[in-house]
């Protein structure tokens, strides 16, 4: 395992939610077997986070231009 959205432990789904919860790339545990993750073990993870605060960077900056005064 280990491609990055499996567990590289027991090999289930990581999934997106132990990222949050985690609060840091490096604490992030399996939500299955309890396996501490590494870093590049999520790095796909925090890509897509990224991108996703990028997405609501843009968009709120969107919207604020829409809304007069
Ligand atoms: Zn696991």
């Amino acid at each position: 395992m280990g491609d990055g959205q499996h567990c590289p432990a027991c090999g289930r789904d990581i999934g997106v939610w132990p990222v949050f919860t985690a609060g840091l790339p490096n604490r992030v545990r399996c939500p299955h077997c309890s396996a501490r993750l590494g870093y590049h073990d999520i790095g796909w993870v925090v890509v897509v986070l990224l991108l996703v605060l990028a997405g609501v960077l843009v968009g709120a900056y969107y919207a604020v231009g829409l809304i007069p005064g």
